[in-house]
């Protein structure tokens, strides 16, 4: 039973209108308890929470004009930059329109190292995305789109923010090609990956979700977004949740596709404030990385092999990745290959091994494990397993990215350009 001091959501709007609510973002907080400030009830008001990574349960709702009234009867296949898309469910007879569902994960026949995680992007930021449309009569019409001609574009996670998540290695003797790294997955323990953003997760802060709940407003990419319940294969050890929001209004820099070993995956980046109601959610919101399991599985069949924490991924390690081209070009006539410029899954780092683009670089580090030449500057850490030391080769969260999220929305609760509301309903984890 919760004890003490309590507060509603309405007195911590009454207080961000008045200017004299405190709002810490879980990085502050964590460090505040880290030097030893007992940070009382009194003293804190909300938290803003976040994380970024790979997400594959993402799928788009996208509506539009396509053609003119009366070209076409149905459409029985779309595809969008080369990605597929699934028409409907609304059939939209003879009028033209477009209605149809995207995944995430769903990869273009165009090119291999395009997924639905990079359409979203580019969607987003208003590129125009090549539209085909296969008719029910096996015409092919051709076309573009863009975000402003799209009065209906909505992205819907089905199973995001799930409460940290494990790592991965594989014992085995061969390579394993994994949607968990953007190599294959070295053998005989030769290299880690992990997913997770430890301290700073919304769900690791509020574990038993009495904060979250049905109708929950949050930061999706940073636009609106609203959270809609359980996701899928949601577990009370693993729980995640699903959410709804609105294209429009996201920033494309929190968001993208990321190449993988087994293919594109989906990048997304939610922010989630945690009002400090009692003094049971300011204890869990004081949890720090080396209190968060980090459990290490095999990756044939995700067998536990060992439990660590996230202070093995985040504590002392980069939260971003440098790039020295001075000893890259002194190096690089010792290269046969280039294996940054191969492995980079966001395109941050390509075959001119000039410079990382910060606006899409995920810090997953596989640049700094893989090149021939030390040329990257950035620790991303180590694990021991089965009495080995297996130096973490990928990171799939990006730190950075969701304290930046995470920042982004206390400046707007600050502001009152992003306001608190109370959930509709309890979500019950099962
Ligand atoms: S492997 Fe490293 S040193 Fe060699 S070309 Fe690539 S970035 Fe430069
Ligand atoms: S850390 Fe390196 S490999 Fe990873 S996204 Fe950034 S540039 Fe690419």
């Amino acid at each position: 039973m919760t004890q003490g001091k309590k507060r509603t959501i309405a007195d911590i709007n009454r207080k961000l209108a008045a200017g004299e609510a405190v709002v810490m973002s879980a990085s502050e907080l964590c460090q505040e308890v880290r030097c030893g400030t007992d940070v009382q009830f009194d003293d804190l008001d909300v938290i803003t929470s976040g994380t970024c990574g790979l997400m594959s349960g993402t799928y788009a709702v996208l509506s539009f004009q396509f053609s003119d009234p009366n070209r076409f009867v149905k459409a029985s296949q779309i595809y969008f930059n080369g990605v597929e898309g699934y028409p409907g469910p609304c059939p939209n007879e003879r009028i033209g329109i477009i209605d149809a569902i995207v995944y995430g994960t769903k990869h273009s026949r165009l090119d291999p190292h395009y997924g639905g995680g990079h359409l979203f992007k580019d969607i987003v930021r208003g590129a125009e995305i090549a539209v085909e449309v296969i008719t029910d009569e096996g015409k092919t019409l051709r076309g573009g789109v863009t975000i402003d001609q799209m009065p209906h574009a909505v992205l819907h996670g089905s199973r995001h923010a799930f409460r940290n998540y494990v790592g991965f290695v594989n014992p085995g003797k061969d390579p394993i090609a994994t949607i968990f790294c953007s190599s294959a997955l070295p053998p005989n323990y030769g290299g880690a990956t992990a997913c997770g953003c430890g301290e700073l997760n919304p769900i690791q802060k509020d574990p038993g979700l009495r904060t979250i709940g049905v109708g929950t407003r949050v930061m999706l990419n940073g636009g609106t977004g609203f959270v809609a319940g359980l996701g899928t294969r949601s577990s009370i050890e693993r729980p995640c949740l699903s959410v709804v929001a609105d294209m429009h209004t996201m920033n494309p820099d929190y968001m993208g596709g990321f190449q993988t070993s087994a293919g594109p995956e989906v990048i997304q980046t939610w922010a989630v404030p945690i009002p400090i109601l009692d003094e049971t959610v300011l204890r869990t919101a004081k949890i720090l990385d080396e209190e968060i399991p980090l459990v290490i599985t095999d990756i044939r069949g995700r067998a536990a092999l060992t439990e660590t924490t996230y202070a093995h991924l985040w504590l002392g390690t980069a939260r971003r990745i440098g790039f020295d081209d001075e000893a890259c070009s002194v190096f690089r006539s010792k290269c046969l290959d280039c294996p940054p410029a191969l492995l980079c899954p966001s395109h941050a780092f390509t075959e001119k091994k000039d410079k990382i683009d910060g606006k899409i670089c995920f810090s997953c580090g596989i640049c700094a494990a893989t090149c021939h030449g030390n040329c990257f500057v950035g620790e991303i850490g180590s694990v021991q397993v089965d009495g080995r030391r297996v130096p973490f080769i990928q990171r799939l969260s990006d730190r950075a990215k969701a304290s930046a999220a995470a920042d982004e929305l206390k400046d707007k609760l600050l502001r009152q350009t992003f306001k608190l509301v109370e959930p509709v309903a309890k979500i019950e984890l099962r």
